[in-house]
C-alpha cells in the first residue's frame, strides 16, 4: 500500500467540483485524509465525492454548496465541515474564476466579481480555517494563484490582480502565523487542461498549439494537467514541509522563471 502522510488529517478543498480542486481533492484523499469539499457547483461538488469515494481505501467526506465571496455562507460552510469531519489540517484554496478584458473596457461588475471570488474569497476561507489551525498548532494552508499573477500579460487585468493579491495575502498570513505551527504556501499554476482554460482555448488541441506556440509557451512544451498542480499542493501540505512558508510555487514546465 503506498504510503499516506495525510492519514487522520481533515483537508477543506475550495473549488472542488471541478478541475484543479478536484485533482487535489483526489490527491489528498488517496494520501490519507478526510476530505472536506467546497465548490458553489453542487452538482460538480457531487460528481467530486463520488470519485472520491471510489478510491481503495475507504475516504471520508463531506459536501457543501457554497459561494466563497459571501462571508456568512464560508462560515456556515466551514462550521459544517469541522462539525462532520473535525478541524481541518490542511485547507487548499482553489475556487476562482477568469473575466475581464483590457482595462480600457473593463466593465467593473467583471472586476469586482473576479476580486470578490479569487481574493475576498481566499482570504475569508483563511480567516475563518487560520484559527482552528493556530488552537490546534499545526495546520497547511495552500492557496492557488497563478503565473498570471507574476507575469502579467495584455487584457489580464482584473484576473492578474486577483493572483497578484492571493501571493501577497499569502505572504501576509504566512507572518502572521509564524509561531503557530501553520503554514501558508502558494501553488501558481500555468496554463493547465481544465474546464476554465477549456472555456478560454475551447479544445485540448487549442491548449496544446499554445502550449507550443503561444504567449505561455513552455520549454517542455507539454499541456499541464490537474494532477501536477494536486503534486504540489501535496508537497506544501507535508508535515514535514514545516519551515516552507510565505513561498510561491510555480508549475509552468519552466514557461518562465522568476
Ligand atoms: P475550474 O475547473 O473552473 O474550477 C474552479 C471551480 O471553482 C469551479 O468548480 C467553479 O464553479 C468554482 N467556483 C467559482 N466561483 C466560486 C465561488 N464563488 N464559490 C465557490 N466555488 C466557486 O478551474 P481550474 O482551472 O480548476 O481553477 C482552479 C484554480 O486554479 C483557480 O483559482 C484558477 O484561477 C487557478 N488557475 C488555473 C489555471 C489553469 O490553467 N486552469 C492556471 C492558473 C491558475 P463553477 O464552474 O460553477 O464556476
Amino acid at each position: 500500500m503506498e504510503s499516506q502522510p495525510f492519514a487522520g488529517q481533515v483537508a477543506l478543498v475550495t473549488g472542488a467540483a471541478s478541475g484543479i480542486g478536484r485533482a487535489v481533492a483526489q490527491r489528498l484523499a488517496r494520501d490519507g485524509a478526510a476530505v472536506a469539499l467546497l465548490d458553489v457547483d453542487a452538482a460538480g461538488v457531487a460528481e467530486t465525492e463520488r470519485v472520491v469515494r471510489a478510491l481503495e481505501t475507504p475516504v471520508r467526506t463531506v459536501t457543501v454548496t457554497v459561494d466563497v465571496s459571501d462571508a456568512a455562507q464560508v462560515r456556515a460552510a466551514v462550521e459544517r465541515a469541522v462539525a462532520a469531519l473535525g478541524t481541518p489540517a490542511i485547507l487548499v484554496n482553489c475556487a476562482g474564476i477568469s473575466r475581464g478584458g483590457p482595462v480600457a473596457g473593463l466593465g467593473l461588475e467583471d472586476w469586482e466579481r473576479v476580486q470578490a471570488v479569487n481574493l475576498r474569497g481566499t482570504m475569508l476561507c483563511c480567516q475563518v480555517v487560520t484559527p482552528l489551525m493556530a488552537a490546534a498548532g499545526y495546520g497547511r494552508v495552500v492557496n492557488i494563484s497563478s503565473g498570471t499573477g507574476v507575469r502579467v500579460g495584455p487584457g489580464s487585468a482584473a484576473y492578474a490582480a486577483s493572483k497578484a493579491g492571493v501571493i501577497a495575502l499569502t505572504k501576509a498570513l504566512a507572518g502572521e502565523l509564524a509561531t503557530s505551527g501553520v503554514t501558508a504556501n502558494v501553488v501558481a499554476p500555468g496554463i493547465t487542461d481544465t474546464a476554465m482554460t477549456r472555456a478560454a482555448f475551447g479544445t485540448r488541441e487549442a491548449i496544446e498549439a499554445a502550449a507550443r506556440e503561444g504567449r505561455i509557451a513552455n520549454p517542455m512544451g507539454e499541456v499541464l494537467e490537474p494532477e501536477d498542480m494536486a503534486a504540489a499542493v501535496a508537497f506544501f501540505a507535508l508535515p514535514e514541509s514545516r519551515h516552507i512558508t510565505g513561498q510561491t510555487l510555480h508549475v509552468n514546465a519552466g514557461a518562465f522563471m522568476p
